[in-house]
């Protein structure tokens, strides 16, 4: 089969590769669309701590069930529509025994640990796997995976209706967040960043911005929330100066939420945490039943119409190349996709 291989840091091509081989509990899957990620990106231009080469990139994906073999097959029908999460772990340590497996201490995370699905097939494991309906856009359907990541970081924020959100960040996931946050009854959700384009995007889905960088910036942060601060932060920029003002701007007692992956350990102000009585949760991936709650949202459609608003261009299989120089180069886009059949 065919797949686009990251053979060594900076250079992806696409190759002639064997197919992947299941073992009892897998399925197989012909991808259909698969969207870029930052983190393809990371292992990409190795910097990606635990990934190893050569590795197919690619986790958000959606596919025709081709095979699924053993435990947990009964449940699928070759050629149902599919999504699945995109890890392995394996249910046996402390973290994956307290349910929490997507920080399982053998985790394998497609595109980084083991292949992902920028290629023609790939291999899930079957008890991750989940039919959408045969009719939904696929397009949208790729989006699984990171409005996953939006629905895990919102649950385990403990948001409540009623409160404030402050975003920071406003790519991808950062306005995936901004799109649950509020559909989970943030009365006001505003997302902080730098790209115009990005705060235009915003503004045009009903969201306030601010700039980190504009002079103003701490006189619209204490305008925004009346001298208070935000119930939640959602530090998704990854950035010392994001991870400050998370800090800085959320209210007492409230959670900041660690997102974006940093390159080096960055200070945080524990004066500021202790005098406030701040919580911090830092959050990976998603947890499974995020995952299903993500599946659902798509399925009933209700943030649908925001959601396709982040599909910005689609590629097809022979451009894969292409469509990894692209997201390498700055522009006013959010997700792109790989029509990868
Ligand atoms: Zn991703
Ligand atoms: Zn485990």
């Amino acid at each position: 089969m065919k797949a686009a291989v990251i053979d060594q840091k900076n250079s992806i091509h696409v190759k002639e590769v064997p197919m992947p081989v299941l073992n009892d509990g897998e399925a197989l899957i012909r991808v259909h669309y698969c969207g870029i990620c930052g983190s393809d990106l990371h292992v990409l231009h190795g910097e990606h701590p635990t990934a190893e080469f050569p590795v197919v990139p690619g986790h958000e994906f959606v596919g025709e069930l081709v095979e699924a073999r053993g435990r947990g097959a009964g449940a699928f029908q070759k050629g149902d529509l599919v999504v699945a999460q995109p890890f392995f772990s394996c249910g046996n340590c402390e973290p994956c025994a307290k349910g929490h497996d997507n920080v399982c201490r053998d985790l394998h995370f497609m595109g980084a640990h083991c292949d992902g699905a920028f290629a023609e097939y790939v291999k899930v494991a079957t008890r991750k796997m989940y039919k959408i309906p045969k009719d939904m856009d696929q397009e949208l359907a790729a989006l699984t995976e990171p409005v996953a990541v939006a629905v895990h970081d919102v649950r385990r924020s403990g948001l409540q209706a009623g409160e404030t959100a402050l975003i920071i960040g406003g790519g991808p996931i950062g306005m995936l967040i901004a799109m649950v946050a509020r559909h989970a009854g943030a009365r006001k959700v505003v997302i902080s960043e730098i790209n115009e384009f990005r705060c235009q995007f915003a503004q045009k889905h009903g969201f306030e911005t601010v700039n980190p960088t504009a002079p103003d910036f701490d006189a619209r942060m204490q305008e925004l929330t009346e001298g208070k601060g935000f119930d939640v932060s959602f530090e998704v920029s990854g950035s010392r100066p994001g991870i400050a003002a998370a800090v800085q701007y959320t209210t007492i007692g409230g959670m900041v939420m660690v997102i974006g992956m940093t390159k080096e350990p960055y200070p945080v102000d524990l004066s500021a945490m202790f005098a406030k009585e701040l919580r911090m949760q830092g959050v990976r991936i998603h947890a499974q039943y995020n995952f299903i709650g993500a599946v659902e949202l798509l399925k009933s459609g209700a943030l649908n119409d925001e959601f396709r608003t982040l599909v910005s261009k689609v590629y097809p299989f022979d451009q894969v190349e292409d469509a990894f120089q692209f997201v390498q180069t700055p522009g006013d886009y959010f997700k792109v996709l790989v029509k990868m059949k």
